[in-house]
């Protein structure tokens, strides 16, 4: 065994203690870091390695970072998805017998970050999953920036948890080892950017009593499995954080089905809070719908789109509030004036819960308390019923406004350690400090003017440093003028000398003694504060949530207004009716043109399943989404692009859009489309939105038309859902005649000579081709292989035609002649494969309408 330094055996223990984490050892002004840690630490946050002795034959290798800069560092390990633990000198160097002792005061980790520099404005969610003795399991997602501790126990498969998972983007994950790699395998979107932490539970040591943290009503309503979960997540925690998490008070249970379930792919492909291309948010439903000022607000209007709801009721809440906004200008303009005054309350009241709140803070806190009054009145004045009774439910919190005020400075220091912060007249002890100080320092200044004229030197100066103290300085020339055993010598400068007489001496003992004691006592009533103030947590959380709501509503009528959106019908029928709808994001980013408006018709009547052909680029895919967002946007309480709106409850909404990205974990797209069809197949009601994309891709030809029929038979007579699905296989156009709810759609183009522009117009009917070489053309291929392609499927199809002994084919051909179902030549926009005529209404939409290619 290799013997050690002490320190070093004394840093191997201690890092024995946090084999997952970099342990940043303070030596002086320094983190150090030693062994592998340093290694690594080096390369990551590429700073020097070094190395020291440490009693072994080999040097140790080591880095370091200074101390005033760690957060920094910190944040960047962090960022990278490791842990990092905290270890300081817990004893005065100075009085140390021995090494002294040191001690690991916190764990930073990617879910518990508490520092403004690495969280950014969006909520940051650790999440602890349980297994249940009945196979259930007990979900438990918290923001400890913010307080918010959200409960939910899920039955049945795995997949429901990696449903829930993408309602929250957690950054860390807490689960027993083994469910741990099962959550792995079965959800592998989230778990590239989730920190995965096993926990195991430990024999015989004391798991906490949640009881100690949380109020007995709290605890009563906790679903089964709950408790397990959260006591798992608060073990972690107090492991982690090692100090007071008074502000995780309120635990917010839900149930699933209490919201729209979408599955990891549908939240990715219906662009909800990111792009799919980058992951970012613009481009995103969230980007569009957010005119939040508040960070608060901008958090809260995320997690309603991320959970839209199911009441009837309480969709009609929200919608009644934005209705009442839309139409008044001047009171969202009042209402964004006063939040811009607002602080990211959540995230102050939990620094003030977890004691690493300032001065600053606090006067922010109470700034923004002050706006609370005129948020009321403006609220008040709106005549929304929403918005009236949330703000009879607001507690101002005047006391705690008042208690601020009286107490602390309006421009305090940054730091709580070095005076400054407390007001004059609120703490009589303090103020008798201070004048003791002033008074010193007025002495101070009596004195020089003394000894100038005592010595009659002009430049003689009394100056102050940390080193020294007080001290009379003159000149080196002026040396001659001091009078002989008055003043003793204390340092010598280039052209100076500095001196102190007994008298000085000891005002500066009196008046530093005051300084300090100034300090302390500043100290300790900011602390009496903060901590009198951590007993009004509740109070503060529930007025920073109600906040929050109102910049939603403000947010929400304001796009709505801007974009000219109309209030949806929303109510428990099966019927859903769009007029004119449009892709609220697609058009919002629209360079040049006009977004064409489309009808949407989803009935037992006149069908609730779309068949949708048509060439690539024609608009299928934005349509399909269209409808799936329209309904998305209706249930989480906002108007939707459209000249009107009827939108039913939708309990799931699934898409499978296929797309290149979808190559994960080594499984084919085709393998991956399918497991999602089962997910559908089983979990789809009469109430959900099924949404397909080119189903039946990545297999072959033949077996994938089969799938395809298979699995839109399937949807049709078990489930009657209400479906799109747009498919390359023109041939499945003959289903409408089996399948009585299923209408044949497709998208309008307009052909002339070899040129295509593409309508966006949703017609009923069934295309004729994909114009596939028509958009190779489009893509620049040379028109050598362009002329050939059009020459060989020439050839393909008069082959078909001849073995089928029939002229019926599907295939149209470039160039077109004129339709035979009264369009104008160069219109023939779709052909009626199944043999029915494509209605008449259908046709002068499409002329009207062309935009140029
Ligand atoms: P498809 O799924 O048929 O291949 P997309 O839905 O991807 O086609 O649409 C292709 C492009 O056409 C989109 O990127 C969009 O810019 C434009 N587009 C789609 N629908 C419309 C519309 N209704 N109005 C205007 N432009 C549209």
């Amino acid at each position: 065994m290799t013997k050690y330094t002490p320190m070093i055996e004394q840093y191997l223990a201690i890092k024995a203690e946090v084999p997952d984490a970099f342990l940043f050892f303070r030596l002086g002004d320094f983190y150090e870091m030693f062994f592998e840690d340093a290694i690594e630490a080096s390369r990551e946050l590429e700073i020097t390695l070094t190395g020291r002795g440490g009693g072994a034959e080999e040097r140790i290798p080591m880095c370091g970072v200074p101390y005033h800069s760690a957060d920094n560092y910190i944040a960047r390990l962090i960022e990278k998805g490791f842990k990092v633990a905290i270890c300081e000198q817990v004893e005065d160097p100075d009085a140390a017998k021995g090494i002294v002792r040191r001690e690991i005061i916190r764990i930073v980790t990617p879910g518990t970050v508490m520092d403004a520099r690495s969280l950014g404005e969006t909520n940051n969610y650790i999440v602890s999953v349980t297994g249940t003795e009945d196979g259930g399991y007990g979900f438990a997602a918290c923001d400890i920036s913010t307080g918010e501790l959200f409960v939910t126990r899920l039955e049945g498969t795995l997949t429901l948890v990696a449903d829930e998972m993408n309602v929250y983007h957690p950054s860390e994950l807490l689960a027993a080892p083994e469910l741990l790699k099962r959550l792995k395998e079965s959800a592998p979107a989230w778990a590239g950017t989730t920190l995965l932490t096993p926990v195991e539970r430990e024999r015989g040591k004391p798991e906490p009593e949640l009881a100690d943290y949380f109020v007995e009503a709290e605890l009563a309503v906790l679903p089964k499995g709950g408790e397990a979960c959260i006591r798992q997540l608060m073990a972690y925690l107090i492991e982690t954080q090692k100090r007071s998490l008074g502000h995780l008070k309120h635990i917010r249970v839900y149930e699933q089905n209490q919201h729209m379930i979408m599955d990891p792919f549908t939240r990715r492909n219906l662009e909800l809070v990111e792009t799919v291309r980058d992951r970012t948010k613009k481009g995103t439903l969230l980007w569009l719908l957010d005119k939040t000022v508040t960070a608060m607000g901008g958090r809260l209007l995320r997690r309603w789109i991320e959970k839209p709801l199911m009441s009837a009721a309480a969709i009609e809440e929200r919608l009644e509030a934005v209705d009442r906004l839309y139409h008044q200008l001047i009171v969202r303009d009042e209402l964004k004036q006063s939040l811009k005054e607002v602080y990211d309350l959540e995230r102050l009241v939990a620094r003030i819960a977890y004691g690493s709140a300032n001065a600053r803070d606090l006067v922010a806190l109470k700034n923004s308390l002050q706006q609370v009054p005129l948020l009321k009145q403006v609220c008040e004045a709106s005549g929304s019923a929403t918005l009236a009774r949330l703000t009879a439910r607001m507690d101002p919190c005047r006391d705690v406004m008042a208690w601020i005020g009286d107490a602390i400075a309006e421009e305090p220091p940054v730091s709580i350690r070095d005076g400054g912060m407390i007001k004059a007249g609120y703490h009589a002890y303090l103020d008798q400090l201070r004048e003791a100080n002033t008074n010193g320092k007025q002495w101070i200044a009596e004195l020089e003017k003394q000894e100038r004229e005592r010595t009659g030197v002009k430049s003689l100066k009394i100056g102050y440093n940390k080193v020294f103290g007080y001290y009379i300085e003159v000149t080196k020339a002026n040396i001659s003028s001091l009078e002989e055993g008055r003043y003793e010598r204390k340092q010598t400068l280039a052209n100076a000398e500095r001196f102190i007489t007994p008298e000085l001496k000891e005002k500066e003992g009196l008046i530093l003694e005051a300084q300090e004691k100034m300090v302390d006592l500043e100290y300790e009533l900011f602390m009496q504060l903060r901590d009198k103030l951590s007993a009004h947590i509740s109070r503060l959380q529930q007025l920073a949530e109600q906040i929050a709501s109102i910049d939603v509503y403000q947010s929400l009528a304001a796009v709505s207004a801007a974009n000219r959106y109309t209030r949806p019908q929303v109510g428990e029928f099966y019927d859903l009716r769009i007029e004119e709808g449009r892709h609220p994001v697609v058009e919002a980013v629209m360079q040049d043109g006009v977004f064409i408006a489309n009808e949407t018709a989803l009935n037992k009547r006149d069908g609730s399943m779309l068949l949708i052909t048509g060439p690539n680029m024609a608009g299928k895919s934005t349509y399909m989404r269209q409808v799936a967002i329209i309904c998305l946007m209706a249930q989480i309480g906002c108007f939707v692009p459209a000249k009107s709106a009827q939108v039913p409850i939708i309990d799931r909404i699934f898409t499978r859009i296929g797309a290149a990205d979808d190559l994960i974990g080594g499984q084919s797209t085709f393998m991956v489309e399918m497991m999602d069809i089962q997910v559908m197949t089983e979990k789809a009601t009469s109430k959900s939105l099924v949404i397909i994309d080119e189903l039946g891709r990545g297999t072959s030809t033949g077996e994938g038309m089969a799938i395809a029929q298979a699995v839109i038979e399937y949807l049709h007579d078990r489930i009657g859902c209400k479906t799109l699905v747009s498919t390359h296989f023109h041939e499945l156009a003959h289903l409408e005649e089996s399948l009585g709810s299923l209408r044949n759609y497709c998208m309008a183009v307009k052909e002339s000579g070899r040129t295509v522009t593409f309508l966006r117009k949703l017609i009923p009917g069934a295309a004729s081709t994909s114009y596939g070489i028509y958009c190779a053309q489009i893509a620049g291929l040379p028109a050598g292989i362009i002329d050939r392609s059009y020459e060989l499927l020439n050839g393909f199809e008069a082959r078909a035609e001849l073995l089928q002994g029939t002229g019926q084919t599907a295939a149209g051909r470039l160039p077109a002649e004129a339709g035979a179902s009264g369009l104008q030549p160069g219109e023939r926009a779709f052909e009626s494969v199944a043999g029915g005529e494509a209605p008449a209404s259908a046709a002068p939409g499409i002329t009207d309408r062309s935009t140029a290619a």
